[in-house]
């Protein structure tokens, strides 16, 4: 067997694609799906600053670590966050592996892990608790655990990801590394209407 597109010979008969171009194939993918996440950002961006952004910068910095460091992203919104990091100059590794977890990202010098969930996430999910604790507990709890609902990714981000995380954190009451998605959410929005009215007023 042959590999389908670059007909080079496969080493099983199972297969109809070689290593090299399922890589190139996984990276079109994400490719397409970066397209998708720099027009949501974008827009995002206008809206709130009514001047646009074009994001190229920082979309040549993705492919270069999709490439290079086998950067990979589940969704859009992951996207979007990676557009606002590098944007911001923030350090971060999408889908980090922690034994048997992945979390969405790691900022590894806000010292926090951000999950993006979707609707189908529930907080009274036992396990999705006790897998929160675990992966705390691993980093020595020097991390705390932040989570966002997809549905507000980018526009309460778009004002500053580094300092809409800082304010979640700075405004937790109970316990600073637990996380709740419907609070942490709140906390985000708050602070992303907070700083749209403050550049509303300065306009
Ligand atoms: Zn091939």
């Amino acid at each position: 067997m042959n590999c389908i597109f670059c007909g080079a010979e496969l080493n099983s008969s199972k297969k109809y694609i070689c290593t090299t171009c399922n890589e190139k194939r996984r990276q079109l993918r994400i490719y397409v799906k970066l397209n998708k996440a720099i027009n949501k950002t974008k827009k995002s961006h206008t809206r709130v600053f009514h001047a646009s952004y074009d994001f190229e910068k920082e979309r040549l910095c993705i492919i270069n670590k999709i490439k290079t460091k086998k950067f990979d992203f589940k969704s859009t919104e992951e996207m979007c966050v990676a557009l606002l990091a590098e944007k911001e100059g923030i350090k971060y590794i999408p889908n980090y592996r922690i034994g048997p977890y992945t979390v969405d990202f790691l900022f590894p010098d806000l010292k926090v892990f951000l999950e993006i969930d979707g609707s189908i996430y529930h907080t009274d999910n036992q396990s999705e608790i006790l897998r929160e604790k675990q992966i705390v507990t691993a980093f020595n709890n020097i991390f705390s655990f932040i989570r966002i609902d997809a549905t507000e990714v980018p526009n309460c981000l778009i004002t500053g990801l580094k300092d809409s995380i800082d304010y979640v954190l700075s405004e937790r009451i109970i316990s600073k590394n637990v996380s709740h998605l419907q609070e942490d959410t709140l906390r985000f929005i708050e602070f992303s209407d907070l700083q749209k009215y403050l550049l509303r007023k300065s306009i």
